[in-house]
């Protein structure tokens, strides 16, 4: 869960308690809530994945294709070598980078090494 995920249902349960306190029923604050749900479950992680088979180690870039519309998948297929692999207990989207670079990192995928 992300921190702004967090954040929406702390303010979610907030706001239910304070309609609970004063007598309300809170079915706008529980609609919002369980649309929230529905619409984070399995949402899956982006992440820069690299095919785990020593002889191959190709980037693993999940995106839609004709015969592939891309759903929340736990299990990733190497396309070079046939590799079936998995890095999480939960979904995850193999992407060609991701957004963020720690100040302290010194790899990336767009090839700032600094070691
Ligand atoms: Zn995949
Ligand atoms: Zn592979």
């Amino acid at each position: 869960m992300t921190k702004d995920e967090a954040n929406f249902l702390r303010h979610g349960v907030a706001k239910l308690l304070a309609l609970h306190r004063d007598g309300l029923t809170p079915e706008v604050a529980l609609t919002e809530i369980a649309l929230f749900i529905d619409s984070h479950d399995e949402k899956p992680i982006n992440m820069i994945i690299f095919c785990p088979n020593p002889l191959c180690n190709s980037q693993h870039i999940d995106r839609v294709t004709e015969d592939w519309s891309n759903p929340a998948h736990r299990s990733h297929k190497c396309e070079f070598c046939g590799c079936i692999f998995r890095f999480a207990d939960t979904a995850t989207n193999g992407v060609a980078k991701i957004e963020t670079i720690g100040k302290n990192d010194n790899w990336s995928i767009d090839g700032d090494r600094r070691i």
